[in-house]
């Protein structure tokens, strides 16, 4: 008897801790891979750059003790990966943040600077009059994605402050779209170009490992302001 209630103690006691340190879950994902290679200028391939941040800011976040934050990558080895499947990953672990890092190109080789995307979702939810039972559900369900959907803007908005205050010259923006990644993610998530590749002294730039670290820095700092202010 005195046993049974030993194992019950050590099992509300262990439940309780793993409770308490229950970690954040974080997901990052290096746009493109395999023979996708992305954006592709000389010897720059965006899906080689992506990697190499996701890395970074994987070894960022791993040596800080301080941090109750698990990283985990859609793919940690240059391979191709569907959309479908860092979707997957990312629902799997029930992460609290999605992140997907990509490199922007654009016609236009003047144009530089990072841009940070959030999902469309249901943002611009209007309540309307109805009191079926599937109606209150698709009304619970809209919530929950505009939570996420502000969430997501709430993270964007952290990233362009960070970004602001390295105080670059390069301009940053806030967009919306409805990238695969982003939008068929159920949590909070980012999709962020680091930068045009098609401006030549940004792609120079994005190429160095001072950059890519600078880069990783930034969006790993963004995160904790993020997860301290949930
Ligand atoms: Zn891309």
């Amino acid at each position: 008897m005195r046993s049974a209630v030993l194992v019950l103690f050590l099992l509300f006691t262990t439940q309780t801790q793993a409770e308490v340190s229950k970690p954040f879950i974080l997901v990052i994902d290096p746009g493109h891979g395999g023979i996708d290679v992305g954006a592709i200028r000389g010897i720059f391939k965006e899906s080689d750059i992506t990697l190499k941040v996701a890395q970074k800011m994987q070894n960022l976040i791993q040596s800080d003790l301080n941090q109750n934050i698990e990283v985990i990558l859609t793919r940690e080895t240059n391979k191709s990966l569907t959309l479908e499947n860092r979707v997957k990953v990312a629902e799997a672990r029930n992460a609290n943040l999605f992140i997907s890092l990509h490199a922007n190109s654009s016609q236009a080789s003047y144009v530089s600077g990072m841009e940070f995307y959030f999902k469309k979702g249901v943002y611009d939810i209007k309540m309307p009059a109805i009191e079926a039972s599937t109606a209150v559900k698709k009304i619970v369900g809209d919530l929950t994605s505009f939570g996420q959907t502000r969430q997501s803007l709430k993270f964007n908005q952290i990233l362009q402050t960070q970004v602001k205050a390295l105080g670059s010259d390069s301009k940053t923006v806030i967009k919306r779209a409805p990238f695969f990644v982003i939008e068929k993610t159920s949590m909070p998530s980012a999709l962020i170009e680091i930068g045009y590749i098609s401006n030549i002294s940004e792609a120079k730039l994005l190429l160095t490992d001072e950059r890519q670290q600078e880069i990783a820095e930034t969006i790993v700092k963004s995160i904790y302001a993020y997860k301290n202010s949930l």
